[in-house]
């Protein structure tokens, strides 16, 4: 139930507390609470996802980046990227970015997670051991118009009595067949994939998103909906921002007490779980959340003026992302997303429509098709840098093929396909450090990108590569104009510096390595290494960023990690809720 009174929070005893409800957190809040002998606190920074139309409605979600629905942070001047500084979106509502982002569904390749059992030194992160984990998460659901949905993904590696619903595109595109053309036409380089989330990922093919019934479904709208959130064993404190977890008074390393305040920092309050703290508050805040506490490098948090409590000098660091260039090429065509977006009058007409019928152009994000592609086995590259993908059958780059442009608002003039291009495997890393001693203050967001030779030689094969794909007969008096003319390594590069962004997959900043490993921050059991009553259960914890879209592989995490809880604590596996 969603607490209203905070007197009722601070004088009640928790099991455990959650901080954070977006993917982790509401994983770990829904299954803790199958048991009603277990009571859990789930803290959010954010407001309530409830009756908000611009995260229900997929179509609509070109409006949530920089929106009051996110938290709006920026990063550092990027020194590859002609010192731009670059938008960073999360998620600030119940669901955490799992309400505000794209809906794509994609796992990874097998080897993501077969590389993470082995840095780990820990078999159940394989593909083979998580499989009942993925299928706990995922309900594969009928596409909005129901459309025959054969030869677009295999239902045999899908699941359909998870959680989380997932459907192909629920409204035809003018591209789809075009698309589809040419993975025949140019089928050696650019081969149809039936279902890139079988654990072979590499081709084209139809996106799967976290969609039901034309709606979003986010963790808060599945793992928190109506039939969960009221259980009275899970008291959910919106609007809420923790601050630090305290160490045990009575007790060294032992850490089951969170600060928190709900007028930015006026008043502060304390509340003990009497079992675990597990913190989900992502990437970016997490780690932000540990070095304000005193966990991190000594160092750095003594430069600051912050007593360190636990010197764990990888906070903060292995900061991964993927770095993106949103490729907008003019075309001949008036059907495309910006018609829409730019007519107020069609834009409520294809609302009204969403509301009533869950129909139309709005049950669908605006991503139509990706594609998972490795360079050549003999690209000069590899004379200088060892291959970084987990294996052979992972991909190097990802293309995301949209029927118009993904910028808000929509230009103001043309039509357009924006065929993104992005390195899914890169070397590349940043960090978070702080800029303060004051926890209100948000960290300092270095993602350092393009700082390797390898993620920039990608870019560039992968823009050259769109053009071989656009320049199939099957778009045959489409496309108007490209995005640059750029062909050089030289004009590539001014083009990628001056367009490049990040696709919004920060990972790794507490990253889990192997019991014995002395870096690292949490054990393979997402406990934080040398302390006890604290867990990590978010997007931080990856070692190693998986060539996906991460929002399933959290997902993922957090089913597993529900379970490493419960069996820490001899909580029964049955749903007895
Ligand atoms: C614009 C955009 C598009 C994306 N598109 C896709 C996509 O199409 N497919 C995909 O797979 N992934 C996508 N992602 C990424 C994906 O959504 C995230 O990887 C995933 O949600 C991360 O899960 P998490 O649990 O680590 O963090 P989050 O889901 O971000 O949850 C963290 C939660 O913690 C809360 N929080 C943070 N700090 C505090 C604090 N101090 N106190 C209390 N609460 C706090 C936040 O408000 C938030 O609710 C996208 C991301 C963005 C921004």
């Amino acid at each position: 139930m969603v607490i209203r009174n905070l007197d009722a929070v601070v004088s009640q005893p928790f099991d455990f507390i959650v901080v954070g409800g977006g993917a982790g957190g509401s994983v770990i809040a829904n299954r803790l609470t199958e048991n009603p002998d277990v009571s859990v606190l789930l803290v959010e920074a954010g407001g309530s996802n409830e009756g908000v139309l611009n995260v229900a409605a997929p179509g609509l979600v070109n409006f949530l980046v920089n929106s009051a629905w996110d938290w709006n942070f920026t990063s550092t001047p990027q020194s590859a990227l002609n010192n731009r500084t670059l938008t960073v979106s999360r998620g600030f509502i119940l669901g955490g970015t799992t309400s505000t982002n794209q809906m794509v569904y994609t796992r990874g390749s097998s080897e993501d997670y077969d590389l993470w059992a082995n840095i780990t030194d820990d078999a159940g992160w394989s593909w083979d051991s998580l499989q009942k984990y993925i299928r706990k998460n995922e309900r594969f659901t009928p596409p909005a118009d129901h459309h025959n949905t054969t030869g677009q993904f295999d239902p045999n590696v899908h699941s359909f009595d998870g959680i989380v619903s997932v459907s192909l595109q629920g409204f035809p595109n003018e591209i789809d067949n075009r698309t589809i053309q040419t993975t025949s036409e140019l089928n050696k380089e650019f081969p149809f994939n039936l279902d890139m989330n079988s654990g072979y990922q590499l081709g084209i093919g139809w996106v799967q998103a976290t969609i039901g019934d034309g709606t979003r479904s986010s963790s808060a709208a599945s793992y928190l909906g109506p039939s969960f959130i009221s259980r009275p064993n899970l008291h959910v404190l919106l609007n809420t921002r923790v601050l630090r977890v305290l160490e045990n008074e009575h007790q060294q390393s032992d850490f089951r007490t969170v600060e928190f305040t709900q007028d930015g920092g006026v008043t502060t309050h304390t509340i003990t779980a009497s079992k675990e703290v597990i913190i989900s508050a992502g990437t970016i805040m997490t780690p932000h959340i540990l070095m304000h506490s005193g966990i991190g490098d000594s160092e750095e948090l003594h430069s600051l003026g912050i007593q360190t409590i636990h010197n764990l000098p990888s906070v903060g660091k292995n900061l991964t992302e993927q770095p993106i260039v949103r490729n907008k090429w003019l075309v001949n065509s008036t059907h495309t997303l910006e018609t829409i977006a730019r007519n107020d009058t069609l834009l409520a007409e294809v609302t009204r429509e969403w509301q009533h019928s869950r129909m139309g152009p709005l049950v669908d994000p605006p991503l139509s098709f990706i594609g998972w592609l490795r360079l050549p086995a003999n690209s000069s590259i590899f004379q200088q840098v060892p291959d970084p993908a987990a294996g052979p059958n992972t991909s190097h780059y990802e293309l995301i093929i949209t029927n118009g442009a993904l910028a808000q608002p929509a230009p103001a003039t043309g039509n357009f396909l924006t065929f993104s291009t992005s390195v899914s495997s890169p070397t590349s890393r940043g960090s978070i450090t702080l800029n303060s001693s004051n926890p209100l203050e948000y960290p300092l967001i270095d993602f350092n990108l393009f700082s390797t030779t390898f993620d920039r030689f990608v870019v560039r094969e992968a823009f050259r590569n769109t053009k071989k794909f656009l320049a199939a007969h099957s778009w045959d008096g489409y496309i108007l104009s490209p995005p640059t003319n750029a062909t050089t390594n030289e004009e590539l590069d001014e083009y990628i510096n001056q367009n490049a962004a990040t696709e919004n997959h920060p990972v790794g900043t507490a990253a889990m390595s192997s019991k014995s490993a002395a870096y690292g921050v949490v054990d393979p059991d997402l406990r934080v290494k040398g302390l006890s009553g604290l867990r990590i259960v978010d997007a931080s914890v990856f070692p190693r960023l998986p060539a996906a879209h991460t929002q399933v592989p959290v997902y993922i995490v957090a089913e597993r990690a529900a379970d490493l809880i419960k069996d820490a604590w001899g909580i029964s596996k049955e749903d007895t809720a």
